[in-house]
C-alpha cells in the first residue's frame, strides 16, 4: 500500500534520492566499495563534500558573497550553542518563537545576556510576535524561520543593524527569501534535506573573529571553515544523501519551484481546515507555516475515527507534538501534493461522517 509520509522529522525525502543513497552504501560510483567504507579523504568523497557545499550556496543564491557553507554534526541543538560561543561577545536578541527558541536563548545565556526582543509565549506559541523593538549594540539577533511543533512561520524578516543569525531546520530551502539578509543560518538535516546526522551551517566569514574568548576546536566555526567541512570525520552518508537531496531540488528548478509546489499544499490543507467544521487550526491564521500544519478535532471524541481513517489511508506521522496536542501534518519539499489531497479526502469523508 502506497503511504504518505508527514512525519515531522526525521521525514519524507524523495524516494530517487533515497534509491540512490542505498545503492551508494552498497556500491558508490562503480567504485565497487561502499560509500560508508571508504576514506572521507578519498577522491571520491572529497568531491561529495564539495558539492554538497557549493549546491548549498547555489540554491540559496549566496554564491561569490563572501559566504561558506559547512556540514557539521551535533544538530541544530549543538548551534544553539556554537553559535553564541562564536558570535555573543556581550548581548544577542533572541525571538522566542517556540520550544526551539527557547532551547536556543537557554543555551546562549551562558555566553552573555540575552534580551528576548518578543515572545509569543503568552498564547503557547499559535503566533508570530510582530512590532517589537530591537535594541542598538546586539552582537546579533536570532530567529527561528519556521516553529516546526507549533506551525507558525515567519513571513517578513525583521530589518535590523545587527547580524542575522536563523535556524532554518524546518524551512531551508522550501521557499525564496533574500538570503543575504542573514549572516548565520543553520539547519538540522532531518527536516528538509537528508537524513539525521549533519546540519548545514551558512556563514558569512567576516562575522567571525570578534569573540575574545578562547573557543574548543570542534566548536570553532573558523577551524572548521579552514579545514574545508573536513576537521574531523564527517557523517558521509547523511553529507551524501542530503547532496544529492539538493541536486533533486536543482534538477526541478531549486527553491523557486519548489515554493510553487509547497504554496499548493499548504493551501489545500488550510482551506480544508478552515471549511470543514470538523477540524479547527491551531496557529493564527496570518502565522501559519507552509511546512508544517497544526490542527484539532472540534470534537474530541471523533479521535478514534479520524485516527482510522487515517490509518486505512496509508498516512502515516501526523501526531501532533506532545506540547500543542491535537495533528500536525509536515508537509516538507518531498511530499506531493497527491499526498496532502489524499489527507484531505479523508477530511472530508469525516465531515460527511461527523
Ligand atoms: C528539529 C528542530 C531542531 C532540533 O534539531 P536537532 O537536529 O535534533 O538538534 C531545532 N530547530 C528547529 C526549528 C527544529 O525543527
Amino acid at each position: 500500500m502506497m503511504k504518505h509520509n508527514f512525519s515531522a522529522g526525521p521525514c519524507i525525502l524523495p524516494k530517487e534520492v533515497l534509491a540512490k543513497a542505498a545503492e551508494a552504501v552498497v556500491d558508490l560510483n562503480g567504485t565497487g566499495l561502499s560509500l560508508v567504507e571508504i576514506s572521507h579523504r578519498s577522491k571520491d568523497f572529497v568531491s561529495i563534500m564539495e558539492q554538497a557545499r557549493s549546491l548549498a550556496l547555489e540554491l540559496l543564491g549566496l554564491e561569490g558573497q563572501g559566504y561558506q557553507a559547512l556540514f557539521l554534526q551535533g544538530g541544530a541543538s549543538l548551534e544553539f550553542l556554537m553559535v553564541a560561543y562564536n558570535l555573543l561577545d556581550k548581548k544577542a536578541g533572541y525571538l522566542n518563537t517556540g520550544t526551539w527558541s527557547d532551547k536556543a536563548i537557554k543555551e546562549a545565556k551562558m555566553f552573555g545576556e540575552i534580551v528576548e526582543v518578543g515572545s509569543s509565549k503568552d498564547e503557547n506559541f499559535n503566533y508570530i510576535p510582530k512590532g517589537y523593538a530591537v535594541p542598538d549594540g546586539l552582537d546579533y539577533l536570532h530567529l527561528t524561520s519556521n516553529n516546526t511543533i507549533f506551525g507558525t512561520q515567519i513571513k517578513k524578516i525583521p530589518k535590523t543593524d545587527a547580524p542575522l543569525v536563523c535556524d532554518m531546520s524546518s524551512d531551508i530551502f522550501s521557499r525564496q527569501l533574500d538570503f543575504s539578509q542573514f549572516d548565520l543560518l543553520y539547519a538540522g538535516a532531518q527536516k528538509n534535506m537528508g537524513p539525521a546526522g549533519t546540519t548545514l551551517v551558512v556563514i558569512k566569514e567576516s562575522i567571525l573573529g570578534k569573540v575574545s574568548r578562547q573557543i574548543p576546536s570542534m566548536l570553532d566555526y573558523k577551524v572548521h571553515l579552514g579545514k574545508d567541512s573536513m576537521f574531523n570525520t564527517p557523517s558521509v552518508f547523511a553529507v551524501y544523501t542530503s547532496m544529492l537531496t539538493m541536486q533533486w531540488l536543482k534538477d526541478m528548478g531549486g527553491i523557486a519551484a519548489v515554493e510553487e509546489v509547497n504554496e499548493r499544499k499548504s493551501q489545500l490543507l488550510y482551506s480544508e481546515i478552515d471549511l470543514n467544521p470538523v477540524f479547527e487550526g491551531y496557529a493564527k491564521k496570518e502565522d501559519r507555516s507552509h511546512m508544517n500544519a497544526t490542527f484539532n478535532l472540534t470534537e474530541a471524541g471523533l479521535k478514534e475515527t479520524f485516527d482510522n481513517l487515517l490509518q486505512e489511508a496509508g498516512i502515516n506521522g501526523l501526531n501532533g507534538h506532545r506540547s500543542v496536542g491535537g495533528y500536525r501534518a509536515s508537509m516538507y519539499n518531498a511530499l506531493s501534493l497527491e499526498s496532502v489531497g489524499v489527507l484531505v479526502d479523508v477530511m472530508s469523508e469525516m465531515e460527511r461522517k461527523g
